[in-house]
């Protein structure tokens, strides 16, 4: 019995005679580009993750673009952005043409470190770009201190982790702009590419709305130069079908998540390297740089004031070359599993010409990372033989 790491088909399939209905509607309308569709579904996902207000664009990208370009963000800024996280983030700063400035990361629960924000600052730093990563939201409370002793924008890409909280609040209503993704693959994933941005200050969002259509505001009168980040009236249709299944969809996440941790946890061989509910930073070196015995797999970290949407579960194997055998050792036996990311941000080709200064947290994750399948239709007798051959693995003497 193979186990894919994710399967859309299986979320999609009951959803289809829906889908499919609201497709025809959506073609016979004649209407295409953003209209009721797109601003029904901005009302409903603002409502939905208790945001004052979202723009629906055209993807995940498209929204930190949009919010780096509307805080005017550009060439002489610099922009303080995790060094461990899908590319996007980073490229978007470059895009702009400000440039991006790598903080380390935690390697127990792999977000930003505060405290490597804090070195990092310089009279040029304009804004900060926390990441959510795996859907954990990073330590906004400490990040928000940071931005208003220093006077920056803080731009939090939600693309993994829509619905994830952080002392009960929504991301990406946390800071001044929040990018969410509906790649197929995110939390709530869409037909195609598509993205929001949430903003709490109306003027900002105003300048965002504007920037979406070239900067046109009246028509063909262009105060700015903005760009075509508009989402289709279909896409948003669709989305406005799997919307309100989200919080179900981030709960089977959470359960299989639950199930992980519980399982392969109760093994020696395994350790969860942070003590329940410490705060990231409180001391850093964390405690995990120094894992405990001779544990080969170290689980990731949740904190307790964060709700978690597990959009990657994500373990680390300790030891050189013991990643390629674990993966291996997986797909051997059928089961799914990525690396998510192999090359920290600051180790990329195209950033070299930045000269950024090391991570070495982000390093050591990118080295031992591999994410295993947590999507929320998995099924128990998956999700158990995906635990027991973790086990099997540890067991063996690979
Ligand atoms: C997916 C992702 C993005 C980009 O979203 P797209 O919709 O694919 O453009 C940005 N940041 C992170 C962390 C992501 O995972």
């Amino acid at each position: 019995m193979p186990v894919p790491l994710l399967d859309l088909t299986r979320q999609n399939e009951p959803l289809l005679p829906e889908l499919l209905a609201k497709t025809e509607e959506v073609l016979r309308s004649g209407r295409y580009i953003l209209g009721e569709e797109v601003s029904s579904l901005e009302v409903e996902a603002a409502s939905a993750l208790e945001a004052e207000r979202s723009l629906a664009v055209s993807s995940g990208t498209d929204a930190l673009l949009l919010a780096l370009m509307a805080a005017g963000i550009g060439p002489g800024d610099e922009v303080i952005v995790p060094d461990f996280t899908f590319f996007a983030t980073a490229g978007c700063v470059a895009r702009v043409g400000a440039r991006p400035v790598f903080a380390d990361i935690c390697p127990c629960c792999y977000l930003i470190r505060p405290e490597s924000i804090r070195e990092r600052i310089t009279p040029k730093t304009k804004a900060i770009v926390p990441v959510h990563l795996f859907g954990q939201a990073a330590d906004m409370s400490r990040i928000m201190g940071i931005a208003e002793e220093h006077g920056l924008t803080v731009i939090e890409d939600c693309a993994q982790s829509i619905g994830a909280r952080h002392k009960g609040k929504t991301v990406g209503t946390l800071g001044h702009y929040g990018a969410i993704s509906f790649f197929p693959t995110k939390n709530l994933g869409g037909f195609g590419d598509g993205g929001l941005l949430l903003s709490r200050d109306s003027g900002d969002f105003d300048r965002a709305k504007i920037l979406r259509v070239h900067g046109m505001e009246p028509k063909y009168h262009h105060p700015m130069i903005g760009g075509n980040f508009r989402m289709d009236a279909l896409q948003a249709a669709l989305l406005r079908i799997k919307l309100p299944h989200l919080e179900s969809y981030n709960r089977g996440r959470a359960n299989h998540a639950a199930f992980y941790l519980r399982e392969i946890s109760a093994h020696p061989g395994t350790a969860l390297p942070a003590p329940s509910g410490r705060e990231c930073g409180d001391s850093c070196p964390c405690p995990c740089d120094e894992p405990p015995g001779d544990a080969r797999i170290l689980l990731p970290f949740a904190y307790s004031h964060n709700s978690v949407t597990w959009n990657q579960f994500t373990l680390r194997i300790r030891g050189t070359g013991r990643r390629d055998a674990f993966r291996t050792f997986l797909s051997e036996r059928g089961i799914g599993n990525e690396i998510y990311y192999p090359v920290a941000l600051s180790d990329q080709e195209c950033f070299r010409s930045y000269d950024p200064a090391p991570c070495p947290g982000a390093r050591r994750v990118a080295d031992e990372c591999v994410s295993i399948p947590v999507f929320p239709e998995l099924r128990e007798d998956e999700r158990s033989k995906v635990a027991k051959t973790i086990l099997e693995w540890l067991e063996g003497k690979s």
